[in-house]
């Protein structure tokens, strides 16, 4: 493992992912504890620690994230409705500082976080 950081170890094929999703710039694996029917990973391709660190040199994957989710989304059978998710920092609560969007659905959300 060239740094330290989980999701590149998955992205480098050195732990295995239940992937959903792959191109160029993105993939997308089962969280393995999922919060909902559908819980999936988008992961840009390149480290980028948190949103913080997102600028107009990396923003291109970001898009292609979002590209994906929509992608994926239609894949699961969410047509109805997801919500996207991006854990940024200790205050936020990340705990894998790889960026990456959790998208969740699969079941009407009884309450909304805002
Ligand atoms: P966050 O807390 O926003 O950083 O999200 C990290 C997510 O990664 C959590 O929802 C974990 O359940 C998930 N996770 C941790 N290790 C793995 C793994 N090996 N494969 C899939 N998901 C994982
Ligand atoms: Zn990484």
């Amino acid at each position: 493992m060239l740094n330290d950081c989980l999701f590149c170890a998955i992205l480098g094929g050195e732990i295995p992912c239940s992937k959903v999703y792959e191109d160029d710039y993105v993939l997308a694996f089962r969280d393995i504890n999922p919060q909902a029917p559908v819980h999936v990973l988008v992961v840009p391709k390149e480290h980028i620690a948190c949103a913080l660190d997102i600028g107009e040199e990396n923003s291109f994957f970001v898009s292609k994230c979002f590209e994906a989710i929509a992608k994926i989304a239609k894949a699961e059978g969410l047509e109805n409705g997801f919500r996207v998710v991006n854990n940024c920092g200790i205050d936020g609560g990340q705990s894998v500082m790889h960026l990456h969007f959790h998208l969740i659905g699969g079941e009407k959300f009884a309450e909304k976080i805002i």
